[in-house]
Parts: structure tokens; C-alpha cells; sequence
């Protein structure tokens, strides 16, 4: 029986990505029901939302979609349709694993994971001008959110057979609202022994990251230095075409890349499809469809390796269609001969 999976294009290089995607999941043999829903720019302009309530509904009713990025306007304009389906669904868990592929610049061997907490922080949209000329942002933290995000971030680490957890703050400078987020985690900790805690300013914890990422493990952060140590990560591992990312609740997860709708490349073709693809991944595995998906993580790795076929970002010449041919052809392929 086939699964139903609502897709969200998006919009940039969204809808060309989410399509080579499409064919990678087909060549691994799972069958999909893609149910499409539009959110985005052009959605608001038809419907006056960029993010229209059957779209929630939607992916609230198939508990699992796959999405493609979709652009915010920058100091103006709708709110971020993302962080709002975020919130309204209450996608806690935001997991963005960084591993490097192999034959991809800069050679470092990075297998690490980063949990950050999606609902809240600077993200919460509390904003204000409390003066003409004074801005003020809130940065909202809560017991429940960050005792769920530590737990969450733990018991990944004991499914995933990694060793440790590090928790990064700024609990010196932020003493309450970091300081809330440290406590709760440190209580966390305390029960799983068994997972190493290791806690890390996040200053300290960018230049770990850099200079031996490996160390920190699962890392589990508040939403803001989860967002930027992401695309740190992602700039350890060869760019915003590599990294993927789940966004995970209780009642619903939506796999998506890390990278934003790159306006700069949508519509030339050559857009890299590793991160979806590699979310999609992660899907398949959330939907417990392993075998599939280690099969596509197994030829991405062969194509990496054979260093053929590479798209722009990483010095090829390769379009978003070559990458995905070449992709469904090692997917497809007898594994004798791969
Ligand atoms: P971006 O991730 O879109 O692009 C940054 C750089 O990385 C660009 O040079 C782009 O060409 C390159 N890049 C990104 N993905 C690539 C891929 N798959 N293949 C090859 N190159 C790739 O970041 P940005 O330019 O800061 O943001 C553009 C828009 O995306 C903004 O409106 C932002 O709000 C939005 N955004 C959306 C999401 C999301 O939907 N989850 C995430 C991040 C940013």
C-alpha cells in the first residue's frame, strides 16, 4: 500500500529539488501518494495566507510531509511560513545531522548531530517597538520546551548508539533564559547516565565545531544557535546542498533541507539535490522503511565517491537532472555491481 505524504514544493529552487527527490524515493521502491499542498509568496497572493489552513490540515492529517524551502521576506512582510508551521504543529525537534560525503571539499571526517529547539527563543515572534528608535525582541523560554528538547535530544542519542550530548548555552551572559534552558537539560542528563553530558558556551561550541566537530556529539541548542550552528555545519560538510533536517512533534514531522529557496540559482537546473534527498532519507527511516533508505544512502556515497557526477556548488557541472539520474541508476542497480 502506498504511503500518503503531503509535499509542499515550496518555491526558489523548492520545486526542482522536491522533484528529483520524488524519482530518488520512487527508484528506491517505496510507493508514495504525494498529496501537494502550496504554501508561500504565491499562495498569499491567491489566497491572502502563505499559508493556508488545509495545508496544516493536511499535514496534521497524514502526519508526515516532505518539504521544499519557501522565502520569507526580509524586515517586512508575512511572517515565516517555516517557524509557523513549526509552531502550529508543535515540531519541537528540528535534527540536523552533518556528515560528510566523501570526495567533497573540505575533507574533514564531521559525523555529528545537532538538535535544536524549533518553537521558541527569538523565534516566538515577540516583537515590539517600545519606542520611536527602540526595538525589542523577547526571547521566550520555557521549562516544558526545554526539558522536552534535552529528553528528546537524549534518547536520540541512545537510538543512534552516540555516546554523548552537549548542551550549548550562553547561561553566562543570558542567566535566566539560558540559564532555565541549562538547568532543565542538566536534570535531563541526570537521567541517562549512560549518554556522556558535556556543556559548551556557544561561542566555544562554533569554534569546536570547526576545529573538531566530532567532539560535541548529539548538540542540543535553543533555536537561534541552532539555526546558525547549522549552517556552520553544513559549511563543514560542502554547503547548504548537503545538510539535511526533520522537524519532529508528537503529532507530526516534516523532513526538510537546511538550506533556504536560494534565489540566486532557482530556475537554471542546477540546484543540489543531496539535502532533500537526504532528508528524504530520514523520512523513510522515520516511516520505518530502513531498508530503502539505506539503499539511497548507500548510492548517494557511491556517487560521491566515483566523483563523476557533482553538481556546481561543489565544483561540477552536473545539473539537478544528471545528479538524479545518476543517483536512481546507483539506487536501481544490482548491489553486486555497485
Ligand atoms: P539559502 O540557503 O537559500 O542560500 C544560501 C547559498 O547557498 C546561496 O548561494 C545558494 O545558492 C546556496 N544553496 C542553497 N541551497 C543549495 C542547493 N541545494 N544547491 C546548491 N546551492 C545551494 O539561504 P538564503 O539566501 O539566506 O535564503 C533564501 C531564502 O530562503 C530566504 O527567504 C530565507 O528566509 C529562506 N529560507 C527558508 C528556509 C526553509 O524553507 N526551511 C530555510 C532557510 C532559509
Amino acid at each position: 500500500m502506498a504511503y500518503r505524504i503531503t509535499l509542499i514544493p515550496g518555491d526558489g529552487i523548492g520545486p526542482e529539488v522536491v522533484t528529483a527527490t520524488q524519482d530518488v524515493v520512487s527508484a528506491a521502491g517505496v510507493a508514495v501518494d504525494w498529496e501537494v499542498h502550496h504554501a508561500g509568496i504565491e499562495v498569499a497572493k491567491l489566497t491572502g495566507s502563505p499559508l493556508p489552513l488545509p495545508v496544516i490540515d493536511a499535514v496534521r492529517k497524514n502526519r508526515v510531509a516532505l518539504k521544499g524551502p519557501v522565502t520569507t521576506p526580509i524586515g517586512g512582510g508575512f511572517r515565516s511560513v517555516n517557524v509557523t508551521l513549526r509552531q502550529t504543529l508543535d515540531l519541537y525537534a528540528n535534527v540536523r545531522p552533518i556528515r560528510s560525503l566523501p570526495n567533497v571539499e573540505p575533507r574533514f571526517d564531521v559525523d555529528m548531530v545537532i538538535v535544536r529547539e524549533n518553537t521558541e527563543g527569538l523565534y516566538a515572534g515577540l516583537e515590539l517597538m517600545i519606542l520611536p528608535g527602540v526595538a525589542q525582541s523577547i526571547k521566550l523560554t520555557t521549562e516544558r520546551s526545554s526539558t522536552r528538547i534535552a529528553e528528546f535530544a537524549f534518547r536520540y542519542a541512545k537510538q543512534h548508539g552516540r555516546s554523548k550530548v552537549t548542551i550549548v548555552h550562553k547561561a553566562n551572559i543570558m542567566k535566566l533564559s539560558d540559564g532555565l534552558a541549562l538547568d532543565c537539560a542538566r536534570r535531563v542528563a541526570v537521567r541517562h547516565p549512560e549518554v556522556h553530558l558535556g556543556e559548551m558556551i556557544v561561542d566555544a561550541a562554533a569554534m569546536t565545531m570547526v576545529r573538531d566537530p566530532n567532539k560535541l556529539g548529539v548538540l542540543v541548542t535553543e533555536n537561534l544557535y541552532g539555526d546558525i550552528l547549522s549552517d556552520l555545519g553544513a559549511g563543514l560538510v560542502g554547503g547548504l546542498g548537503i545538510v539535511p533536517g526533520a522537524n519532529i512533534g508528537d503529532e507530526a514531522a516534516v523532513f526538510e533541507a537546511v538550506h533556504g529557496s536560494a534565489p540566486d540559482i532557482a530556475g537554471k537546473g542546477y540546484a543540489n539535490p543531496t539535502a532533500l534527498v537526504q532528508s528524504a532519507v530520514m523520512m523513510l527511516r522515520h516511516l520505518g522503511e530502513h531498508e530503502a533508505g539505506d539503499r539511497i544512502e548507500r548510492a548517494l556515497t557511491e556517487v560521491y565517491r566515483s566523483g563523476q557526477v557533482r553538481t556546481r556548488d561543489l565544483g561540477g557541472t552536473a545539473s539537478t537532472g544528471d545528479f538524479t539520474r545518476a543517483l536512481c541508476a546507483a539506487i536501481e542497480r544490482p548491489r553486486a555491481e555497485a
